[in-house]
């Protein structure tokens, strides 16, 4: 990360001089947290599902999201897109968030780990383990006002293990400070179409928790 932040204030230095300017405030070189997050999790190899990527899918959204909504990891289209829920899991979701009234331009969407798990197994927790402090970034930097979690490995960054969403989802509850809400996560609805309704509902609770 420091190799890129010095490559990045070298390479803008060199064009401000290219562009006649002969002395620079420091507050122009400040490249944001976000991108630097970025370019570590672009190159990150901290765990065993660097070796399969295409890509590592960082998230999409805006640095100032109210909604942060956490899936479970990169799937095939994910993996090659480098965007995440951009297959069938997320057209659903997207459907459901304009069915609740959620605004996509308010909203951040990421995975528990970045990197897809081969043939898209559920990831280890020792995968999780590695990836959580890009997670926990993430959320210290965009502060959102909820966090979703979709399905039951999102929801086991919570309760450690992955299990337990028909019992807790659209019930809020603290973590890490924030306010967190629990749904199913759109693959799930997509195999019980039945569950579409309530997954509308708890978004829709989740519109209704931000300002
Ligand atoms: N499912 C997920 O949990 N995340 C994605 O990015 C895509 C599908
Ligand atoms: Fe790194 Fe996370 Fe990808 Fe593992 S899943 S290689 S920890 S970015």
């Amino acid at each position: 990360m420091e190799n890129y932040r010095k490559n990045k204030i070298v390479e803008i230095l060199h064009m401000l001089k290219y562009m006649g300017f002969d002395k620079v405030d420091s507050s122009l070189l400040k490249i944001s947290p976000f991108e630097d997050l970025r370019e570590e999790v672009r190159v990150c190899k901290k765990c065993e599902l660097h070796k399969n990527r295409t890509n590592a899918v960082f998230g999409k959204g805006p640095v100032d999201a109210s909604i942060m909504i956490i899936g479970e990891a990169p799937g095939k289209d994910e993996d090659i897109k480098r965007i995440p829920f951009v297959g069938r899991a997320g057209k659903k979701l997207f459907e459901m968030f304009s069915a609740a009234g959620i605004d996509e331009n308010d909203v951040f969407i990421t995975n528990v780990v970045k990197c897809r798990p081969p043939g898209n197994r559920n990831p280890e927790p020792v995968e999780m383990k590695r990836c959580r402090p890009y997670l926990l970034k993430q959320i210290e930097i965009i502060q959102p006002e909820v966090i979703v979690l979709l399905g039951n490995i999102a929801l086991s960054l919570v309760t450690g293990t992955p299990s337990g969403i028909t019992k807790m989802r659209g019930k809020s509850f603290e973590y890490l400070s924030y306010k967190a809400i629990p749904t199913f996560h759109p693959a799930y609805v997509l195999r019980n179409p039945g569950s579409e309704k309530i997954v509308v509902e708890d978004f829709k609770k989740v519109q209704r928790s931000i300002s």
